[in-house]
């Protein structure tokens, strides 16, 4: 069997190791000059990352396809319990031991919250937990917590929601943010744990990929055009992943899937800004710490990538939800200000680089139709937008691509 894959980030890589695996002859056409997608590393001494990225515990299937590919994810994250400090703020912290356990001690232990909040809360997640972390498709993560007291809906489901979903809390669904905490939080040791890259982001898995791959990467490749049959640009499949992004899959699957295309096309997009500034001689309190955003202040999280293998004195500022700043042109002056309003520089802090990505993400909005894996037959799409539990994540993107290689396995076995 030869099978096609088109598009080499971490849902294309998740396809092809699966198929590969399975005896399956493939050919991965990317179409950039390296593989990776939206997680790759970017030019410089080192390399920047495209976007600052975190993974969980829970992101099992990544941690075994790293594995598989001889990445010990060990050595190349960082593994922290979850915690989320403040500038001059301990904030919450999870310490160690069984998920209910640890959530219920730490957040009892956080004193920056009153008595009456910490409790709101246990109280909020325990109804969480006894309807299995379900609720109404249509509802948003603003109207789930509601009733929250304000200081955890501030130092808590806010900057989660955004980290996590990439979407505002008020146009957030809250579906798909019930799975992520029941999955983070309440789904085994460790699996709240974050692993923070403690190598340049290419070197988690597009780079291992390629070098598994071989010949089997073609590069530079944009793939043009799909026949039924399967014809990849002329050349003949047995069968096709769609792992490109959902703008150009809804363009290839136009002819021969319009509904499925439809779909796709109907996904809105939400941007991420990091801007990376350089201070010599500054070290922050812990690798990452949360950051209050607002009108004047586009920042939720900042890196200390010094503390996590990369250059000292380098930091990385995270914007997710960043709409408002794309459209005003972009913020790394505004960030800088806020930098250095809100944390202790030991030089002045300067801007070294600002990437924007302006469809780092799906906009995971209540209610949202997501694209199927099975656009038709011998032709299954993959990538972090497919319907899922998931937001759009590297986590979701491997499965994701996991699956749509079990779906042309199926198709060939029967
Ligand atoms: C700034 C930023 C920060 C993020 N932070 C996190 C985080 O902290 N944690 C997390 O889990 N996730 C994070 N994400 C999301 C994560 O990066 C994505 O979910 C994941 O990389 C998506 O992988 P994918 O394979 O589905 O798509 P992509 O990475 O977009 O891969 C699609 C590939 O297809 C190629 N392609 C497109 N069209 C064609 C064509 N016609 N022919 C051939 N090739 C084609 C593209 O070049 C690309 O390489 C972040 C994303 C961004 C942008």
């Amino acid at each position: 069997m030869k099978t096609a894959v088109v598009g080499g980030g971490w849902a294309g890589i998740a396809a092809a190791v699966t198929l590969a695996d399975a005896g399956h002859d493939i050919a991965v056409f990317e179409m950039a000059p390296q593989p990776g997608g939206r997680a790759r590393s970017v030019a410089g001494d080192p390399p920047y990352d495209n976007g600052q990225h975190i993974l969980i515990g829970a992101y099992r299937d990544s941690l075994a396809l790293m594995r598989r590919l001889g990445v010990d994810p060990e050595a190349a994250l960082k593994r922290l319990p979850l915690a989320l400090p403040y500038p001059g703020e301990p904030g919450l912290h999870l310490p160690p031991g069984p998920p209910l356990v640890a959530f219920t001690c730490g957040v009892l232990a956080h004193r920056g919250w009153p008595l009456s909040a910490r409790l709101g809360l246990l109280a909020a997640a325990g109804g969480w937990l006894a309807r299995g972390f379900r609720c109404d498709a249509q509802l948003s993560v603003a109207e789930l917590c509601a009733g929250l007291p304000d200081a955890v809906k501030r130092d808590l489901v806010e900057p989660l929601c955004v980290a996590a979903l990439n979407t505002p809390a008020p146009r957030a669904s809250a579906q798909v943010f019930l799975r992520v905490l029941k999955d983070a939080l309440f789904s085994g040791a460790g699996s709240a744990d974050l692993l923070l890259p403690r190598r340049p982001l290419s070197e988690l898995l597009a780079t291992p990929a390629a070098a598994w791959l071989g010949e089997r990467l073609r590069l530079g490749r944009r793939v043009q055009q799909l026949e039924a049959g399967w014809r990849v640009d002329g050349e003949a499949f047995d069968g096709i992943v769609l792992a490109c992004s959902s703008v150009e899959a809804t363009r290839l699957a136009a002819s021969i899937a319009p509904d499925w295309s439809a779909t796709a096309q109907a996904l809105r997009f939400e941007p991420i800004i990091t801007v990376y500034l350089h201070s010599p001689g500054t070290v922050l309190p812990a690798p990452m710490l949360a950051l209050r955003d607002g009108p004047e202040a586009p920042a939720q999280f900042v890196f200390d990538l010094g503390q996590l293998g990369g250059a000292p004195g380098r930091f990385a500022f995270v914007v997710s939800g960043a709409a408002p700043w794309v459209a005003s042109g972009g913020c790394d002056e505004a960030v800088l200000a806020q930098a250095t309003r809100e944390l202790r520089w030991a030089t002045p802090p300067v801007i070294d680089r600002m990437l924007t990505e302006k469809r780092a993400t799906f906009a995971c909005t209540p209610g949202l139709a997501r694209p199927p894996a099975r656009v038709a037959p011998g032709l299954w799409a993959a990538g972090d937008y497919i319907a899922g539990p998931y937001p759009a994540t590297l986590e979701g993107a491997v499965r994701a691509g996991q699956a749509a290689a079990q779906g042309v396995l199926a198709d060939a076995a029967g």
